[in-house]
């Protein structure tokens, strides 16, 4: 295991500095190999393809475009190659933040690949292999809220020594978070950037004082102004990397800090305008195409952000594929009056793991009132509405927010966003 993650984690350093005639021909052979793949075991392509009369060995160009709404309404099995799922699988999901989790489904050699790449763009933004690193993520948290080891035996870190790497979930009790940060001194901390807002108006509240050598932002929108607001407060540098649960690790911010380089061993990006190629430096949709990912492969696959391809050789010399600042597109982001951003993975995980609340939805008006619309589940109203109205205190300081309780949401499932806004981000 060890074994398989260095060696495609060596593998990968030499690759980023080819050139980009001879990364093209090494991607152009792996989309064919996966395009067959999938057309051959993949009952959901075999189903799509063959409809429309491809063969089995269709160019890139010619395939149909994939969306979250078509991929959502595919039962599992026929998303994935062999159409059985076993034990041998590793099993995740999307976050949901445009409705209905999906199933993820990958095997332990395609998680050793994910690991290396991890480790190539790490390394690149300035980590160390000693470093220790705390991940924190969005996850359920228990109601007591522990700071847990986890010993992901899986991953390489994990593996190399557990107490190098220590996922932390995501919470609203920072105290706990800046105890560990004080015991454990971890040098790399890789977050959202709304954690990081949080984080940072704990420490001015309580006086208190963190460094890390490195920030690592990923899974929101990172705008300059919140780059900024990080990099002053802790004294470092923030780097971001962008990537998705149905396809891994995607791009990663390069220190030169002219865009972002696409994992191109790893991924086919396309940049699209209603279907056809954004040129270069005009703004489209990310789609992509897993080249690694053969248990459950995504082909030609809107990502709903937006990017623009750079044509530019980058100044570091690495032959990857630059794009420039990614654009999350059907997600909002909720912000405070005072204009600081309340992004919508911390409201979504913050929310959902509230004991009896079905189901929720969260609208801010223009005039920066928040409505927050729940349906608790029965017998469980004042505590489900007590509790929100606890959790949004921590969520939207120096905001008002009205808590209503309703049976009305949405139909069109497929469309429901639970986090909308109507204040205009600049
Ligand atoms: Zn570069």
């Amino acid at each position: 295991m060890l074994f398989d993650v260095i060696r495609h984690f060596l593998s990968l350093q030499r690759s980023q500095w080819f050139d980009k005639k001879k990364l093209s021909q090494i991607q152009a052979k792996k989309l064919a190999s996966i395009i067959s793949h999938a057309y051959n075991n993949v009952a959901f392509y075999r189903e799509l393809y063959s409809s429309i009369g491809l063969n089995n060995s269709p160019r890139i160009e010619e395939l149909p475009l994939i969306t979250k709404e078509i991929i959502r309404a595919v039962p599992t099995e026929k998303l994935v190659s062999g159409g059985v799922i076993t034990e041998e699988h590793q099993v995740s999901y999307t976050s949901g933040s445009s409705g209905m989790p999906l199933k993820i489904i990958k095997n332990d050699r395609e998680a050793w690949y994910s690991d290396a790449l991890r480790l190539r763009s790490l390394l690149a933004q300035g980590a160390k292999l000693t470093d220790k690193i705390c991940t924190i993520r969005p996850v359920p948290i228990d109601k007591d809220f522990q700071i847990y080891r986890v010993t992901e035996k899986r991953r390489f870190y994990g593996f190399l020594k557990t107490s190098r790497v220590r996922p932390v979930p995501l919470s609203p009790d920072m105290r706990k978070h800046v105890e560990l940060f004080k015991m454990w001194r971890p040098q790399v901390l890789s977050t959202f950037p709304s954690y990081l807002v949080r984080l940072i108006d704990f420490c001015r509240s309580s006086e208190t004082h963190l460094t890390f050598r490195m920030i690592r932002t990923q899974g929101e929108l990172l705008t300059e102004q919140t780059r900024k607001i990080i990099e002053e407060f802790f004294q470092t540098r923030v780097f971001d990397s962008f990537g998705a649960a149905e396809v891994g690790h995607i791009a990663w911010e390069c220190p030169t800090r002219v865009g972002y380089h696409v994992n191109s061993e790893a991924v086919f990006m396309e940049v699209l305008r209603d279907g056809t190629p954004a040129s270069p430096g005009e703004e489209g949709e990310i789609y992509v195409t897993t080249l690694y990912r053969y248990t459950m492969p995504f082909i030609r696959y809107n990502l709903g952000d937006i990017g623009v391809i750079l044509n530019d050789e980058c100044p570091c010399g690495r032959g990857l594929p630059l794009i420039s600042r990614i654009y999350g597109r059907v997600v909002d982001i909720i912000v405070r009056r005072d204009g600081v951003p309340v992004f919508p993975l911390t409201v979504l995980y913050t929310l959902q793991e509230i004991e009896g609340l079905h189901r929720f939805r969260v609208i801010q008006r223009s005039d920066y009132v928040i409505e927050v619309y729940i349906k608790p589940r029965q017998g469980l109203e004042d505590a489900v509405a007590t509790e929100v109205e606890k959790r949004c205190r921590l969520l939207f300081p120096n905001t008002p927010f009205i808590i209503k309780t309703t049976d009305q949401f949405q139909d069109d499932k497929i469309k429901f966003r639970p986090i909308v806004s109507y204040v205009k981000v600049s």
